[in-house]
């Protein structure tokens, strides 16, 4: 049926058949697809795909223009994709990127939203956060594995290595905080996930992410307790407003091991402040924004003041990327930055060894290949237990959209093992057609976000954006299919540089060349990037995996 704008919904090709004249150019074009299959994208009939307006391609001519060109694009041949538009085509060399994009990004003093919006609505640009413009976004697997790998982190730094017998509360089960119940009782433990909206805790009951809605506060301490003596995972919605749950839930004395927030607060008209009835809330700040702003920061303010209770009860407190911290610092709660941001507390240890969201699809749209490469994976690395745990859960529940997909966190010396052995499986014809393999934007050594991922660097190097340049150039120099460099990306414009790389696996010799210097060199960034700012992990693991610090090397 057609879509909004008329056009027929978007697929991409499947099985071991080209519709263009290598693997290449035919993983190019069915992963942009994929992006833009109503499976995978949030709004396909506006070619946006995810965060927001995060979109695939510019306009629809230039979504045409640039699945023409891929059909017909050689292997020494390169298209050039500037902000979603395609600009031209260069004639490089068999071991080039057959695609090369940049896409958002603008001179310093010019990255505003404000500006950026100008130039858009003049049809010279686009967003395109960070897999959407670099079509190499799988749905909300990806979400749900961060969080996972986060929750992981904080059970390991805390509690062991498991959250069994913990209970985490938590707000916000919308698009992304909903991966929350599920990423804990992964992980062993017990959840309370607050929110406002009943339809969000309805929406998260239905896909399985969370467990039970329990009526009131008592219950839902009731259930979490049974379970977390029991030792048994368990997730519980509850329907309130966090900035009033959460500090009676201090007041009363509440026993909760560790304590987060998603909701929506970096926007402040999408926070319910407290005394305003959820059903009256879009009303309410379209009526008067400036005084619901302040209402809401003011709320986020006690919330935050709560979180700041439990960190000094004992609890484990974290940011979870979502600004709440600022929002309360600007309704003038001097103690809102007490606890850290989810980076820096569990995630750079991880960066430190070259760990990171990598990620494949099989072309051919089959499940089973997919499940042939998860036995790999469990395969190569039989003494990494959280790795096994996730990619079993993952083969149980993960429901997959659009092409077959699985993402995982790997390392230095890891990357390139898994990426060989995907490029062995298809030459042998174990799988049914070739492997692409990419990451998220957010990994180790791609990204300079001084609110995120290179928040409070222990060498002040937060916003030096020299590191995501010299990713993708090494990429290119490594023989990537397709490299971006994007700005603005997960937090915003002005706020973010970041690059990405895409590799195909389609059995032959040459690919598994280029994997090997790609998935080597890639995390590889991350190591050198830590190695520099002063971590002594990174220095640690440089040493042991033989990485080339030059300034190391007396
Ligand atoms: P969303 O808008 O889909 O969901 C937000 C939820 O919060 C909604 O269900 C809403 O009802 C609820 N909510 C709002 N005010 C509330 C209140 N006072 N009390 C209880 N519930 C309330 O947003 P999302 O996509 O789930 O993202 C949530 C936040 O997390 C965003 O700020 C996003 O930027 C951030 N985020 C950060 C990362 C990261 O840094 N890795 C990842 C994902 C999301």
């Amino acid at each position: 049926m057609a879509q909004g704008n008329g056009r027929e919904p978007i697929r991409a090709p499947r099985g071991a058949g080209l519709n263009s004249r290598g693997w290449q150019q035919e993983a190019a074009l069915r992963m942009l697809m994929n992006n833009l299959d109503p499976e995978v994208a949030e709004h396909p009939d506006k070619l946006v795909v995810y965060g927001g307006t995060g979109k695939a391609a510019r306009d629809w001519p230039s979504y045409d223009a640039i699945v023409r060109t891929l059909a017909t694009l050689g292997g020494d041949e390169t298209l050039l994709v500037q902000s979603g538009r395609p600009v031209g085509v260069m004639t490089t060399h068999e071991w080039a990127p057959r695609v090369l994009i940049a896409n958002s990004n603008l001179v310093g003093d010019w990255a505003t939203w404000p500006e950026f919006r100008r130039l858009e609505q003049l049809g010279l640009t686009m967003y395109g956060q960070m897999t959407a413009g670099s079509w190499i976004y799988i749905g909300t697997q990806g979400i749900l594995q961060g969080t996972y790998e986060t929750f992981g982190a904080v059970a390991a730094k805390r509690f062991g290595g498991s959250l069994a017998g913990t209970i985490t509360l938590t707000a916000g089960l919308g698009g992304m905080g909903g991966a929350q119940p599920l990423a804990v009782t992964m992980n062993g433990g017990v959840a309370i996930c607050v929110d406002c909206d009943p339809r969000s805790i309805d929406r998260r009951i239905e896909h399985r992410y969370l467990d039970v809605r329990a009526a009131d506060l008592d219950e839902a301490l009731r259930l979490a307790y049974e379970a977390r003596d029991a030792r048994r995972p368990l997730s519980v919605g509850v329907e309130a407003n966090a900035a009033e749950a959460v500090p009676e839930l201090l007041a009363r004395g509440a026993e909760i091991d560790v304590v987060t927030d998603q909701t929506s607060a970096h926007d402040p008209l999408a926070y319910l402040p407290i005394g305003v009835a959820f059903e009256d809330m879009a009303a309410e700040a379209r009526k008067d924004p400036d005084g619901f702003t302040q209402r809401a920061r003011e709320s986020m303010a006690r919330h935050v003041e709560a979180m700041v209770g439990f960190q000094d009860a004992g609890a484990e407190v974290f940011d979870y990327g979502n600004s709440i911290r600022g929002e309360a610092r600007l309704a003038g709660y001097s103690r809102a930055f007490d606890f850290p941001g989810f980076v820096p507390a569990y995630i750079r240890p991880l960066f430190c060894e070259g760990k990171g969201p990598f990620r494949w699809a099989a072309l051919s749209g089959d499940p089973a290949d997919i499940a042939r490469t998860d036995r790999a994976v469990l395969d190569l690395f039989p003494e990494n237990e959280s790795l096994a745990r996730w990619i079993t859960m993952a083969g149980e529940r993960v429901r997959f959209q659009g092409l077959p997909a699985r993402i995982c966190w790997l390392g230095y010396g890891e990357r390139d093992r898994a990426g060989e052995r995907f490029n062995d499986l298809v030459a042998s014809g174990e799988v049914s057609a070739p492997i692409v393999i990419g990451r998220d934007h957010l990994d180790c050594g791609s990204v300079a976000s001084p609110y995120r991922e290179t928040e409070a660097m222990l060498d002040g190097s937060d916003a030096i954006a020299d590191w995501p340049l010299l990713n993708a150039m090494v990429n290119v120099a490594s023989g990537a299919s397709w490299v971006s460099i994007h700005h603005g990306g997960g937090v915003g414009i002005g706020r973010s540089i970041h690059a990405g790389q895409v590799t195909v696996a389609d059995g032959t010799a040459l690919a598994g060349e280029k994997i090997r210097r790609v998935l080597t060199n890639d995390p590889g960034m991350g190591v050198i990037r830590h190695v520099d700012a002063g971590y002594d992990r990174a220095a640690e693991v440089a040493h042991e995996r033989g990485v080339r610090v030059p300034m190391a090397e007396a």
